[in-house]
């Protein structure tokens, strides 16, 4: 392998870190604790899991979390309650509430119906308006994680040609609109399942950001020597993690990887708690 491994683990414990420091002086300062409420609806067991290590992640950087467990047999009217009684609750500060739900519940209007001011994910209109605008309230965790990543190994972005793989309100969308902004200064090109030789495509990129969720999805060869491989996937095959990246192949004629896992998953947590601090900070 000759690229350098960007290690999320590392990057995103440094984060933690500030957030810790910072959420202590915000607490001495203010006797307020920022607190995250986390809804998941249903027994999906990769939810279950991303919940609890976002749990686990505030206490650790002293941030208060709640879980509200809901039932699979949650109706809409059910969910949008329990956001609407966590929107009026003044002691929350953040609202997370965990994808997917199941097949039964719309997720665009509980969404929506997320306080903007506690929508610590940036998945509301208002919120991603801003952000894209380049005035943001809450930047989206993943995108802004692999930023932050970018930022850490001092790859600069500006006038490189960045390919992003995936449309996704969540990932996709947002990672282009970060990487276009004034500042990162990225030329940005969207790929999806549209695309059409979508190889020719990935090796013009000097960055790829893959988040497709299509196991080893970009081969080796589609990356152009040199280029920074962000590999945003997150796939279970047989037990085993794997990334949307081929990643010994890639680690080969990339100039700077991420693994799966250790990669942008454990920065999609750390700048969740960034965001509930913010917005505990933005409440006052
Ligand atoms: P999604 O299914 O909502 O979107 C996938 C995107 O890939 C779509 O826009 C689609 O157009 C595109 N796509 C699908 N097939 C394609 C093809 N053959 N060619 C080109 N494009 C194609 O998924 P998502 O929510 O954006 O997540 C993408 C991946 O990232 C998943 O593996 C998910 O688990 C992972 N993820 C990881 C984190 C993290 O913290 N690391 C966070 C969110 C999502």
């Amino acid at each position: 392998m000759s690229a350098k491994l960007i290690d999320g683990k590392l990057i995103s414990a440094s984060v933690r870190q500030q957030v810790t420091d910072d959420t202590a002086a915000f607490t001495a300062e203010t006797g307020v604790t920022p607190h995250l409420a986390a809804v998941l609806v249903g027994d999906d067991p990769a939810s279950q899991v991303y919940v609890r290590n976002k749990e686990r992640a505030c206490g650790k950087c002293g941030l208060k979390s709640t879980l509200h467990r809901l039932s699979d047999q949650t109706t809409q009217q059910q969910l949008m309650d329990l956001v609407a009684e966590l929107n009026a609750d003044e002691s929350v500060h953040g609202i997370l509430v965990q994808l997917p739900l199941p097949k039964h519940l719309d997720s665009t209007p509980v969404l929506d119906s997320i306080r903007p001011s506690k929508d610590v994910d940036g998945f509301h209109p208002e919120n991603v308006g801003l952000m894209l605008q380049g005035r943001p309230r809450f930047l989206p965790c993943t995108p802004h994680g692999v930023m932050k990543m970018l930022e850490h190994e001092n790859i600069d972005t500006a006038g490189k040609h960045a390919v992003v793989i995936g449309r996704s309100d969540i990932v996709g969308k947002p990672m282009a609109g970060l990487l276009v902004q004034k500042g990162a200064d990225a030329t940005v090109t969207i790929c999806h399942s549209r695309t059409t030789d979508i190889a020719a495509v990935i090796r013009q990129a000097d960055i790829v950001v893959a988040a497709v969720g299509i196991p080893e999805f970009v081969k080796g060869d589609m990356i152009k020597p040199g280029a920074v491989a962000i590999d945003v996937g997150i796939n279970r095959v047989n037990d085993k993690l794997v990334g949307d990246v081929e990643f010994s192949a890639a680690a080969e004629r990339a100039s700077a990887i991420t693994p799966v896992p250790g990669g942008v998953g454990p920065m999609t947590i750390a700048m969740l708690l960034r965001n509930t601090l913010e917005a505990a900070k933005q409440s006052l």
